[in-house]
């Protein structure tokens, strides 16, 4: 990854990690997933409990992306 990439879904981007986020009361939602950035040493969740089918649609690049600080395309950090 060139630092002075951004991405306008995190799926696209190699820092972002999919994960297992079962649902424990329902067996429908057993394979539901979390996507996380791990950009930073704290990790951040992008979305959880997230259809695996759904990913893309629930993982545009949120406002506090440090990929968009780094390349001063936001210079605030912002919590969304
Ligand atoms: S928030 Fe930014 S750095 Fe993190 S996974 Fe998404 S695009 Fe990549």
């Amino acid at each position: 990854m060139l630092e002075n990439e951004t991405y306008e879904n995190c799926m696209d981007c190699p820092r972002h990690l999919v994960a297992p986020d079962p649902d424990p009361t329902d067996w429908f939602e057993d394979d539901d997933e979390l996507v996380l950035c791990t950009f930073t040493k704290e990790r951040r969740n992008i979305t959880v409990a997230c259809r695996p089918h759904h990913k893309r649609a629930e993982c545009k690049t949120p406002s506090w992306c440090p990929l968009l600080l780094v390349n001063g395309i936001n210079t605030t950090l912002q919590k969304d």
